[in-house]
C-alpha cells in the first residue's frame, strides 16, 4: 500500500502519517528525514544547494527520493509526506514507482483554513538537539521549554514565525494546490477535514484507508 499525505504546511501531516504508520505497520517516509540522511552521508550535489540556502532543483530532489524509495524497508509500502510538491514531481514519482512495480493507491488531502493553519504553525516548537516536534496546543511537551525525549531546548524555527508561515502557505497554494486537482482527476484523492483535533483527523483518515483496503480485497479475491 503506497499512500501520499497531502496538505499545507502545519496541517498535521507528520502527526497523521506517524499514527497511520504505527497502525498499518508501514513506514512513514518524511522527505525531510531522507534529505537529512543524504546530507549526512555526504551527497555533495545536494549539499552545495543546502549550504548556500538555495532551493534544491527538482532534478536533485527527484534523484534523492528515487534512491530513498528503493530501500528495502519500503518494499511492502509506505506513507509519503512532503513529496510530491509539483505536478512534475508527481509524474516523476509515478515513473519511479512503476519501475518498482508499484503505484500510488491513495492520496489523503488534509484540509484546513489559513487561519487555523497559521494558528497551529505559530504554536509549533522544535527541539534544538534531537529535532522532535511539539505544539504548545495539540502536542504539548511536559515542560514548556524542554524536550520530553532529550531535555534539549525547544525553539521556534524561523519557518514557524507568523510572517514566514503566511508566506509558506502562499507558496503551497501556488505551487502544490494544482496537484490536488491532478490527483482528484485520477480518482486517487480523498479529502479529510483537518480542522478537527488530531485524534479525529486520524480516525477520518483511518476510515478512508479501511474503505480502500476493503475495495482491494473485493477486486483481488484470494487465490484458491
Ligand atoms: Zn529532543
Amino acid at each position: 500500500m503506497q499512500i501520499v499525505i497531502f496538505g499545507p504546511p502545519g496541517v498535521g501531516k507528520g502527526t497523521v502519517s506517524d499514527a497511520l504508520s504505527a497502525k498499518y505497520k508501514i513506514p512513514h517516509i518524511s522527505t525531510g528525514d531522507i534529505f537529512r540522511a543524504e546530507i549526512k552521508s555526504g551527497n555533495s550535489e545536494l549539499i552545495q544547494y543546502v549550504e548556500k540556502g538555495l532551493l534544491v532543483p527538482d532534478s536533485v530532489v527527484n534523484k534523492v527520493i528515487e534512491k530513498g524509495l528503493r530501500q528495502e524497508a519500503y518494499k511492502s509500502g509506505f506513507i509519503l509526506d512532503g513529496y510530491p510538491r509539483t505536478i512534475d514531481q508527481a509524474v516523476f514519482l509515478e515513473n519511479a514507482l512503476w519501475k518498482l512495480n508499484k503505484k500510488i493507491d491513495l492520496v489523503i488531502n488534509l484540509a484546513a483554513s489559513d487561519e487555523q493553519i497559521i494558528g497551529r504553525i505559530t504554536q509549533r516548537r522544535t527541539c534544538g538537539k534531537c529535532g522532535a516536534l511539539y505544539n504548545l496546543v495539540t502536542i504539548k511537551p511536559k515542560k514548556k521549554d524542554a524536550c520530553d525525549k532529550c531535555n534539549g531546548p525547544l525553539v521556534q524555527r524561523k519557518d514557524d514565525e507568523p510572517e514566514t508561515a503566511g508566506k509558506r502557505i502562499d507558496v503551497y497554494k501556488e505551487e502544490t494546490s494544482p496537484l490536488v486537482e491532478y490527483y482528484r482527476k485520477k480518482k486517487l484523492l480523498v479529502d479529510v477535514d483537518a480542522s478537527k483535533k488530531p485524534k479525529e483527523v486520524y480516525n477520518s483518515a483511518l476510515k478512508v484507508i479501511n474503505e480502500l483496503v476493503k475495495k482491494d480485497e473485493k477486486q483481488t479475491p484470494a487465490q484458491q
